[in-house]
């Protein structure tokens, strides 16, 4: 049997047939177009849908579920997208919707998660516990426990960005100040970059960059840090010792088995992983333990989502 899983982004709606063995076959997107009506997103959904089906000569007998990851709250009891900010979707029967139009069982749950279950998926799923930490524009995750998705009672457990790590620090999205987030993000990186590059005109960022710092990304700092720039080095100290104690705060909390990074600025590989491991190591409460929590880089990258999602359970 073949799955279908969709990810309903801001930008992109993402469908992909994956197989048994968690490998996305084909994959097919377009604009999401938001705001816009549920129906219009679900007769696109189902587009896509009839699309995979029609590229790969598959009978719709042949796939078991097509699952969902929304970027909202996903009221996974009775099927209902209770809130989902940036498409401008209010309490819509989303699943019951969807499964008129494709005439197949629908499972959905939000975005964060559903890459969660399938990079838990992907290693296996032998952990009993396993959080998913996502360092990108923002910083969210998911939380395997027992072997379930934990989805908390809005199905949108795991809002790691959102704790406090500094009470009297920048002001968040979110509205309170000082969040992880607003400190160890992509979006934070690239900020306090862009304060170093104004305060110092030798820093090798400026020529990375060609000189407009709009043009700064996260993984430019990492190329200076590489390339031997102190600034860079300087910034990737600070923004790792951001990201461990966010991360010490998340494994004393839950005490994963694994806790897996992925994201946009995990890219960077052990350049990133291994200042985290050391200086999470040293924050952890049970640092003395003989065993700890493994720190293991996410292995599906941008397709945890679609994989993910096709892998939700009802
Ligand atoms: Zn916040």
């Amino acid at each position: 049997m073949y799955r279908i899983g969709i990810d309903l982004g801001g930008t992109f709606i993402a469908a992909g047939l994956v197989n048994e063995s968690l490998r996305i076959l084909d994959k097919l997107s377009v604009p999401t177009s938001a705001p816009r009506s549920m129906a219009g997103i679900a007769d696109d959904m189902a587009a896509l849908t009839g699309k995979l089906l029609e590229r790969s000569g598959l009978r719709r007998e042949e796939i078991s579920a097509v699952g969902v990851g929304v970027p909202g709250t996903a009221n996974r009891e009775n099927g209902h997208l209770e809130d989902a900010n940036n498409l401008g979707f209010d309490d819509e029967p989303f699943v019951s919707v969807l499964e008129e139009r494709l005439g197949l069982p629908v499972r959905f749950g939000n975005d964060a998660n559903a890459a969660a279950w399938g990079e838990y998926q992907a290693g296996g799923g032998r952990e009993d516990s396993f959080v998913m930490m996502t360092i990108g524009t923002g910083i969210g995750g998911g939380v395997i426990l027992n072997g379930r998705l934990w989805d908390g009672i809005n199905g949108a457990a795991a809002e790691f960005g959102h704790m406090t790590i500094r009470y009297d620090g920048v002001p968040c999205t979110c509205g309170r100040t000082g969040c992880f987030e607003a400190y160890a993000s992509a979006t934070a990186l690239i900020r306090q970059a862009r304060e170093r590059m104004a305060a110092d005109r030798d820093t090798l960022l400026w020529k990375l960059c060609g000189g407009e710092p709009d043009r700064v990304e996260a993984r430019t700092v990492f190329e200076g840090a590489a390339a031997g720039d102190k600034a860079c080095r300087a910034l990737l100290d600070t923004y790792t010792t951001y990201l461990a104690e966010g991360t010490a705060n998340i494994i004393n909390l839950f005490q994963p088995a694994v806790l897996c990074v992925g994201g946009g600025v995990s890219r960077a590989g052990e350049a990133l992983l291994a200042p985290l491991r050391e200086k999470t190591a040293r924050r952890i409460y049970s640092q003395n333990a003989k065993q700890n929590t493994q720190i293991i880089l996410a292995q599906l990258d941008n397709d945890a989502g679609i994989i993910g999602a096709a892998l939700l359970e009802p």
